[in-house]
């Protein structure tokens, strides 16, 4: 099982103290009490505090580090100064139950060596264990097979522990891949990190893939390192104590992706029906080559089974061009709106483009309209804005028969739109926004981003519509829940359609895609609400 350790840098005695009872109550199974900068009476105090921490059958057990300022920690000390650091700490009853030694720190110093190799060990002084340990602040290394072997040498070591940077998201899905390579040659435990954005999937991923511990924060502190999740959202949200070598990986590809709530609704989702998969943020910088080789990367990471992606801005295209380009197929719709927000990835390396926003959007219109989608034929859309998402919905409400005009700041995007769409069962047209209110429809659809938070303000109609209680107005903003449009459309007794149930609804589609299963509904809408801080 991985455990869960908290990073306590150690600097006094009482703050470390208090840091570890609060980890210990946070759910931490250990600490890493960093000690780069403290002095050794220091060090053995806090070790002895811990004796009375109780966690279950056992104590709270300890990492002892010393990170050296070339390897991102604090400890500017020479090699001796360094021995006699852990000499002091590793004798008596306290010593703690693993020690982190840097290879570069074992391969440089025999006094470094002497010590650690007389206290670590089953006929050590204290039987403590030993951590090998490299860290590269600057990126992936140039030599991975190298690095796995030096380490391999360390006779005494009883773990490995390999952290880079990640530059990009390759580097990321790289350090997942470095598990197969260690488990090829050596059948000690192995952790392999990833720091920054671009790595937090070798954290999130990191119970999957077997390691023998992970670092968290409480949810207060910083951590040790960029990219550290929390405990509680390892444990809620990402499905921490599930994880097992067979669960397939999935995640939502996007730049920027640390707010998508995705992760939560699918999460909630697979966990709702005892589905062995776990859903992560991948960030993918915009360009159509990253999203190429985060693919790439992905598709062919040993032991990560994915199972597929949810696709966001800006690479709904991308996907696309990714999938055809790759031998995989495309549905007619998806290719006819040029964007692809799914991609099911099947264990003999086949791929599927899908589009569930038009679906989903359909979806959540004629769920508040309570009509079925032929109800929809011969009825009047005006959609505002010719994004990406006025193009799933225009798609979407042509293919059911709507009449549709489209309404743009720029006509010109408006009339380029139009044409994609016009002929296919609907009629579609385009007109500049001044000449919204010279007709009445039946079905009024917001998707620019107006209104959306922060400028909650924002309004992309005038006060002045012709709504009535046979009017429906959706707006694809859901965040806020309840826009400024919404709110005007409600006070004159239109059906308001609430973008979150858009979102919910291409989820569950995806969902189904996923897992080959119902989705939940109930669970996934709790959770985006949750998550969006809307109850
Ligand atoms: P997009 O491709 O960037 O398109 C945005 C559209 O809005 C463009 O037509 C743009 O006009 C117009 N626009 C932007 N700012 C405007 C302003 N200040 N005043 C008037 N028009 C403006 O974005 P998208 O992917 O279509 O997304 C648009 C919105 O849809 C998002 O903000 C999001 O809230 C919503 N959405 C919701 C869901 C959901 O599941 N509920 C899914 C996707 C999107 P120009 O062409 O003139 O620039």
């Amino acid at each position: 099982m991985t455990k869960l350790v908290v990073p306590i840098f150690v600097t006094a005695v009482a703050p470390a103290v208090a840091a570890m009872s609060h980890a210990r109550a946070a759910g931490a199974e250990m600490v890493e009490l960093r000690c780069d900068l403290a002095k050794a009476p220091v060090i053995r105090e806090v070790l002895a505090a811990r004796r009375g921490m109780r966690l279950g059958d056992g104590h709270l057990e300890v990492i002892l580090t010393i990170r050296s300022a070339r390897e991102g920690g604090g400890f500017v000390g020479d090699d001796d100064t360094l021995a006699q650091l852990y000499h002091q700490a590793m004798v008596g009853p306290d010593a703690p139950e693993l020690v982190d030694v840097e290879l570069e720190a074992w391969q440089r110093s025999s006094a470094v060596r002497q010590v650690l190799t007389n206290a670590t060990g089953p006929q050590s002084i204290s039987a403590a264990r030993l951590i090998v340990s490299s860290h590269d602040w600057t990126g992936c290394p140039a030599d991975l097979d190298a690095l796995l072997a030096a380490m391999h040498e360390v006779d005494a070591a009883a773990i490995f522990k390999v952290v880079w940077k990640a530059q990009n998201i390759v580097d990321g899905v790289r350090a997942l891949g470095l598990y197969a390579r260690h488990v090829a040659t050596d059948k000690r435990p192995f952790l392999c990190l990833a720091m920054g954005e671009f790595g937090v999937i070798t954290r999130l991923l990191a119970a999957k893939f077997g390691a023998p511990f992970n670092f968290a924060t409480t949810g207060v502190e910083g951590g040790s390192a960029p990219g550290q999740p929390s405990l509680a959202q390892l444990t809620n949200l990402y499905r921490w104590n599930s994880q097992r070598p067979s669960t397939r990986v999935f995640g939502v590809i996007g730049w920027p992706v640390g707010h998508s709530i995705s992760p939560a609704i699918h999460n909630a989702g697979f966990a709702a029906v005892d589905f062995d998969g776990v859903y992560v943020p991948l960030a993918v910088e915009p360009e159509y080559d990253k999203f190429c080789s985060a693919l790439d990367a992905i598709r062919r990471c040993p032991g990560l089974n994915p199972g597929g992606v949810s696709v966001t801005i800006p690479h709904k295209h991308h996907a696309m061009r990714y999938v055809l380009e790759h031998g995989g197929t495309v549905e007619d719709i998806a290719n006819h709106i040029q964007a692809v927000n799914t991609i099911l990835l099947a264990p003999d390396g086949t791929m599927t483009g899908l589009n569930t926003d038009y679906a989903g959007a359909l979806n959540a219109l004629t769920g508040a309209m309570r009509v079925d989608r032929r109800s929809l034929n011969g009825k009047r859309a005006a959609v505002l804005g010719a994004g990406g998402a006025a193009r799933a919905i225009v798609a979407g409400l042509a293919a059911w028969g709507v009449q549709v005009t489209i309404f743009n700041r720029g006509l010109e995007k408006a009339s380029t739109l139009a044409r994609d769409f016009a002929g296919r069962t609907g009629m579609v047209d385009a007109a500049p926004m001044e000449r919204l209110r010279e007709r009445v429809y039946d079905i009024y659809i917001n998707c620019t981003p107006v209104g959306m938070s922060p400028n909650t303000e924002g309004c992309p109609v005038p006060e002045d519509m012709p709504w009535n209680s046979r009017t429906v107005v959706f707006d694809t903003v859901y965040n806020p829940h309840e826009t400024k449009m919404l709110q005007l459309a409600r006070a004159k007794g239109a059906m308001v359609v609430h973008g979150v149930e858009m979102l919910i609804q291409q989820a569950l589609l995806q969902f189904t895609g996923f897992t080959s299963q119902p989705a939940p509904e109930a669970v996934m809408r709790q959770a985006a609400r949750t998550a969006l801080g809307q109850g």
